[in-house]
């Protein structure tokens, strides 16, 4: 069972364009975070934006994280398989959502859960 360590369904060419695509979006949050980080310590801002600022801040830690998890599956080569039934995840689904952790199928019956 060397199989669970490869992605067979996804090609050479199609990886590198999801590392990419995972790579601008990690560039772009973490640009977005600093930015985030230097309105908290400033303080200025009422105390509706003050709540917004600390959502988004949250929001982009996690989108962070998400995305370093995703390097780590494209590094160990889970990457594409969904974490649920272990079914390739099929590039058209990736390159919508890079960060896609399941096939629709069970993305579909968490969600009617
Ligand atoms: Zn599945």
């Amino acid at each position: 069972m060397t199989d669970s360590h490869t992605t067979p369904h996804l090609s050479t060419v199609q990886l590198q364009a999801l590392r990419q695509d995972l790579e601008e979006q990690l560039e772009q949050r973490t640009r977005q975070l600093s930015s985030l980080r230097v309105q908290e310590q400033d303080g200025s801002g009422a105390d509706g934006t003050w709540q917004e600022l600390i959502v988004s801040i949250t929001t982009a830690e996690r989108a962070i994280a998400e995305l370093s998890q995703a390097f780590a599956r494209l590094t160990n080569g889970e990457y594409g398989r969904c974490a649920n039934c272990e079914r390739a995840i099929p590039f058209e689904r990736l390159k919508v959502r890079p960060l896609a952790r399941t096939c629709i199928d069970c993305q579909r019956r968490r969600e009617a859960a």
